[in-house]
Formats: structure tokens, sequence, C-alpha cells
């Protein structure tokens, strides 16, 4: 187990052998260790401890130690640039209402802690001494690529339904396979989704879209995904759905693309789609990116120099290239789903020769410095205040000046501008 050695960073052994030194057990656990395995970039670092968190407090006391989550008996220590999450060996006690344990009791063993963890890869640990312990067999599983419950799936996923979302989302994420015990029990118990915060299923059903088998698992767990996220029942009984994850999976792994991609054929209804994406309390930011993105669908752009600097200007050119995205990726779905020689196929081979064009064509613009916004206007409103305009004309006035700099060879200063404003006054 060289290989955990050599990815530990030296102050994180220094804070292991510290606590050790005390007589306190101390172990690297969960994610860090699967992710350090699949050989996939490490984020947080969770270690485990026999210490109570003053306890860690006392040993650490040279360092920065913040009571992060201390009702569950977790301590983030700050060592350098780095913050661990030390949390003390816990038993869970009984669970209430699906989702918390009622009592969070310390534990002095390891295994112990070990066996609340939710899946066998997640219920790995290891240190210096004592070298890895897997007491479920989560190395074997991932190498199997699998996921798979510690002990009975049902009791786990009855005593917190947030599994559920994490087996989803970690096979989406891993490209792993959920076993077929714990796939079963968790279509059969999908109910008791309805016992988990929105926001912890929009976290997770976010992280589920941008992972690289999202599709593959959004396709498989549709009826227990419909339970939670508005929208799949729709495309399903409109024979939409496959078409969406085609969509979705043909974007770049980022939130707001993934969404979307995904609410694509809702673009139509703003109004529907920010309430469908409110019940997830996404935050306004993304959803007007969405909104704005889906509903830019309706736009024509054509190959046309005025259409793009229409566009380019009505989308500003970060929403514009995305919009071009989501063009292509929705020509890729509507193509899977046509048959070799289909005229539709035809169709939509144009469609993206065409979508090429554009992207092409709007970078030229883009690098020649021929797209102007308002600001690089050499009039402003003031200007128009004094050369009598008023109200809201002003505005119309300025973008048709815009127009006629960009594409009608009206010089960008201000006399030329009042004149041919003028003129067609
Ligand atoms: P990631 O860090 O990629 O989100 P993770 O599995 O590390 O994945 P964390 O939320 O950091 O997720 O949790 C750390 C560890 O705590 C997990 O690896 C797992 O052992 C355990 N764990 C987290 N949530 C649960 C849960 N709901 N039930 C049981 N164990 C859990
Ligand atoms: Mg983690």
């Amino acid at each position: 187990m060289n290989k955990v050695y050599e990815a530990l960073h030296p102050s994180i052994l220094n804070v292991m052998r510290r606590l050790e030194s005390q007589g306190f057990e101390t172990f690297v656990v969960g994610g860090f260790l699967r992710d350090l395995f699949l050989s996939r970039e490490t984020s947080d670092i969770d270690l485990a401890t026999a210490a109570r968190p003053e306890e860690v407090d006392r040993v650490l006391c040279d360092l920065t130690v913040i009571p992060t989550g201390i009702q569950h008996g977790t301590v983030t220590v700050l060592v350098g640039d780095r913050s661990i999450e030390v949390t003390t060996f816990r038993k869970d006690g009984a669970y209430a209402d699906h989702r918390h344990p009622t009592t969070v009791t310390y534990s002095e063993t390891i295994e112990e802690d070990l066996s609340r963890r939710d899946f066998t890869i997640n219920a790995l640990a290891w240190n210096e001494k004592r070298g890895l312990l897997d007491p479920y067999g989560g190395f074997a599983d991932l190498k199997r690529s699998v996921i798979r419950a510690v002990g009975d799936p049902i009791e786990r996923f009855k005593e917190d339904a947030l599994r559920i979302l994490r087996a989803l989302r970690l096979s989406s994420e891993l490209q792993f396979k959920i076993d077929s015990a714990c796939s079963d029990a968790l279509i059969k118990h999908a109910d008791l989704l309805h016992f988990v915060a929105c926001e912890r299923i929009r976290e997770e059903w976010l992280r589920l879209i941008q992972g690289s088998a999202a599709s593959q698992v959004m396709s498989q767990y549709a009826n227990v995904l419909s339970l939670m996220i508005p929208g799949i029942a729709e495309l399903q009984q409109k024979g939409l759905y496959d078409r969406s994850l085609m969509r979705l999976e043909n974007v770049v792994k980022d939130p707001v693309m993934r969404l979307a991609a995904f609410c694509y054929d809702f673009g139509e209804d703003a109004a529907r789609l920010t309430s469908m994406l409110k019940q997830l309390r996404f935050d306004n930011a993304t959803i007007d990116r969405v909104v704005r993105l889906t509903g830019a669908k309706k736009l024509t752009i054509t190959t046309d120099r005025r259409s793009i600097l229409m566009a380019l200007h009505e989308l500003q050119p970060d929403s514009f290239f995305d919009t071009l995205a989501l063009r292509r990726a929705e020509v890729i779905a509507v193509q899977r789903g046509c048959s070799q020689g289909d005229s539709k196929e035809q169709k939509s081979n144009d469609e993206a020769n065409n979508i090429d064009l554009i992207e092409q064509k709007a970078r030229q613009i883009l690098s020649s410095g021929d797209y102007l916004t308002l600001r690089d206007l050499a009039i402003n409103g003031q200007d128009m205040l004094d050369a009598g305009y008023e109200g809201k004309t002003i505005g119309q006035k300025l973008e048709e000046a815009l127009f006629s700099v960009m594409l009608e060879g009206v010089p960008n200063t201000k006399d030329a501008i009042l004149r041919s404003l003028q003129k067609e006054d």
C-alpha cells in the first residue's frame, strides 16, 4: 500500500502520527482511498480517529482546529493551505425520518465506524501501522467496478434514503454498475426519497448529470429519478426522454450546459421551466442561464453575417457559442434516432454543417473586431439626449446606430452616427 503512503502529503501523515503517538488510532477513510485506487483526482481528505473532538484540539493545539460539524464529531484541521476533516469513530443510533440518526455515539473502533458507511468502496481505511482495512471487500468491488451496500441494502436505504441517490451519483461518476441486490432495493424503496431535502436531491442529481455515465444511469433509473426530478415523467410520456439524454451526453460536463441540454424541450415555456427548477431550489443565476439558453432555440440564426451579428448581440458571445453547442447536441440526438438513409438524416447533416459554418464565421467576426457592443459606440445616452431624443427611443436608436456601424459602414464617430440617424428619421 505504498501508493497511499506516497499520495498522502507529509503534513497529513504528520497529523496522523501525532494523534497516534498520543494513543489515538487514526485512519484515512472513504472517498480519498476510493478515488486514489481508481487513479481519479481526489478532492477532500477525511480522517477517522479514536480521539474525541476536544482531544483532537488538544493534541493539535498549534494548528487551527475548527468545530465545523461538532454534532457529528467532525472538526476541520487547517495545515498549510490544506483542510482535513477529522471525525471521531462513530456508530449511529436508530434512524428517524429515514434520513438522520437520532443519536450519534462515539465508538472505540474503526471496524464499527466502517460498518455504518454506505458502500463497500467507501468503507476502506488505511494507516501506517495496520495498512489497508477492507472488511467488506471494497477493494475487489473497485476492481470489478461495482457499487455494493455495506450489509443489507434494504436496511441501509431505509436508514438513510440519501444513499439511494449517492448510489446513482457514484454509478454515474465512476461508471460503476450497481450490484443487483442493491439495485433492486433502491428501485423497490425509491419512494423513501421523499424524505430527502430538495437541496440534497439537487446537489446529487447535478453531480449525477455531470458524470461520465449520466445518460445510462438516467435511463436505467428513470422511474426512480422521476419521483424527484420534475419533467422526467412528461418527457417519457411524450417519447422525448431518450433524445434528452442523448443531448445531455453530447455537451460538456458543466452544470448549466447539462441542465440546459436536459431541459431543452421545455425551452418554449420560460415560466414553467423556472418553476420546475425552483422546485429543486436552484439558485437564480443558474435558472436564468438555463432559461436563456433553452429559450434561445427559438432564435433563427443563419450563416448570413447580419443574422450572426444580431444573434451575437442578442445572446452575447458566451451564450451564443453555448447555444450553438446545444444545437449541435440536438442534431446528434436527432441523427441517432434516424435510420440510415432517412431524409431526416440528410436534413440534420445539413444542419450540422450550417452550425459549423456559423461558428466559424462568428469567430472570424469576433477576431476581426467587427463585433461591437453599445459600450464601443462613439455615442452614448447623454449624446442622444443632447441631440433631442427622448425616453425609449434613445435605446432603440442606439441599437439602430450599432447595426449601421457594424453592417452599413457608417463610421464610428459621433457626427457620422447622428447624421445617419437623422437621415432615417
Ligand atoms: P465525494 O467526496 O466524491 O463526494 P465521498 O464518498 O467521499 O464522495 P463524502 O460526502 O465526502 O462523500 O463522505 C465521506 C465518506 O463518508 C464516504 O466515503 C462514506 O464512507 C461516508 N458517507 C457519506 N455519506 C454517507 C451516508 N449517507 N451514509 C453512510 N456513509 C456515508
Ligand atoms: Mg469525500
